[in-house]
């Protein structure tokens, strides 16, 4: 049955936001390009946040729309269970070139949360492939975003995504956040703190590292409002984990393909997991995909220790979609023809002197930075939190600047293609934002 019907607001049920709200003033965008959207009515609106934290070398890249164009034409669809096509061995292939050399399998599903349900579900299958089988714990971090699979708000530590749904992974525990170890308005990396990376072993005291499989954790925490590590902090779990015989996961689907000035967080801190996940900026966005990059070590155990047959029971109908695949090795040409990577390196000074210039501003608590990523947190409003941020968010998208903000904090991520013309504008709209709302 298809019977027409009158095209209305009401009858999509939208996630992650406040429907009423939305479908009272509703805002809508039609086309972009570059580092603009536009709206329906032609109104220009400023990317400060690459889409979702994912555009990350700008809208409407013709090399990007004309690899998918291609690939719909030639192959819609092949499935990848015992069969595969040749796209998506390429940009496993060219993967190994941008990720850490020791990363160098990848496999492939189609968002964020997946990616990190994947890398759970990976570690579990290591560990009994190596005779690990008591392992089966996970140790996430308060604070951390890791998308909204079971897996992923297990070991994630943000309040309503839990609480809302109840049910959870059980034998899930938390490192504690590292936001607070060091004094607000910190320029990039924390000073102190970094001894909170001890909470692993103190979690390995309290559980028993042989029930403990893998361990989680944004190297800069994105959705919870750009939270930089201490320095020395991922260091120093990098180390605990290894001594306990426990996986280190990095949660890259932000922080991967560029946002830190180099092709992963992992390259920047120079420290590698022994998983990452990925998704977003990996295609940039412009076909839904996720991976998950794994250790050789990680690879070669289940090989080894899975019996003979199929190692790992799980994958996705669109794990290596034909033109995910497309899109993600003409997202790689551009990041590598452009530097984009590089480009996002040498902007980071000016970017952080711009977020920084908002720390006298009205109401504001902290700013915070590093890469590419940048925070202005408010004040509280008494009895309403969120709300004084919401409002700026309101006002920058009325002004024509879009942002993201959690809490009260306002978020802002612009694709690496931006010029320091375009973060000017960016300061400008929000410091006129916040000097208006009360
Ligand atoms: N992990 C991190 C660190 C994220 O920031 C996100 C989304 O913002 C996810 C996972 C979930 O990704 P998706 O929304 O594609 O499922």
């Amino acid at each position: 049955m298809d019977t027409p019907v009158v095209n209305s607001l009401e009858a999509f049920f939208m996630g992650f936001t406040a429907n009423r709200a939305f479908k009272a003033d509703p805002k809508l965008f039609a086309r972009a390009k570059g580092m603009f959207y536009y709206t329906p009515d032609g109104r220009e609106v400023l990317d400060a946040t690459s889409g979702l934290w994912c555009v990350n070398a700008g809208h409407g890249r013709e090399k990007i729309i004309e690899a998918i164009r291609a690939q719909a034409g030639a192959l819609d669809y092949a499935p990848t269970f015992n069969l595969g096509h040749p796209l998506i061995f390429e940009l496993a292939s060219r993967l190994r070139g941008v990720l850490p050399a020791d990363l160098d399998h990848t496999f492939f599903c189609n968002s964020g949360s997946e990616a990190v349900d994947s890398a759970l579900k990976i570690a579990l299958a290591y560990q009994r492939a190596i005779g690990q089988g008591t392992r089966t714990r996970f140790i996430g971090r308060e604070r951390g975003y890791h998308g909204v699979g079971f897996g992923g708000i297990s070991v994630g530590g943000m309040v309503a995504n839990r609480r809302t749904f109840g049910a959870q992974l059980p034998g899930v525990d938390h490192l504690r956040h590292t936001h607070g170890s060091f004094p607000a308005f910190t320029r990039g990396l924390g000073e102190t703190g970094a001894e909170l990376a001890d909470d692993l072993e103190r979690l390995v005291g309290l559980h028993g590292a042989e029930t403990i499989a893998a361990v989680i954790v944004e190297p800069v925490a994105g959705s919870t409002g750009v939270l930089p590590p201490p320095k020395g902090y991922l260091e120093r779990l990098r180390e605990i984990a290894t001594r306990h015989g426990i996986l280190l996961i990095f949660d890259e689907v932000i922080t991967g393909f560029g946002r830190l000035g180099a092709a992963t967080a992992a390259e920047r801190f120079d420290v590698t997991p022994d998983l990452m996940c990925l998704a977003k900026g990996i295609t940039n966005a412009s076909v839904p995909m996720g991976a998950v990059a794994c250790h050789a070590k990680v690879y070669e155990g289940i090989m080894s220790g899975a019996p003979a047959g199929i190692e790992l029971f799980h994958g996705y109908t669109y794990s290596g979609h034909p033109l995910a695949a497309a899109a993600g090795l003409a997202t790689l040409d551009v990041y590598r023809e452009e530097g984009l990577f590089g480009r996002a390196a040498s902007l980071e000074g000016y970017f952080e002197d711009a977020i920084h210039s908002l720390k006298d501003a009205k109401n504001v608590i902290d700013t915070r930075n590093f890469g590419l990523m940048g925070a202005v947190e408010l004040a509280p409003r008494e009895g309403a939190p969120g709300a004084r941020a919401a409002e700026v968010f309101r006002r920058c998208f009325d002004s024509g600047l879009l942002t993201r903000y959690t809490g009260d904090t306002i978020a802002m991520s612009p694709p690496l293609i931006v010029e320091t013309t375009d973060i000017d504008v960016m300061v400008t709209k929000l410091a006129a934002a916040i000097a208006a709302v009360d």
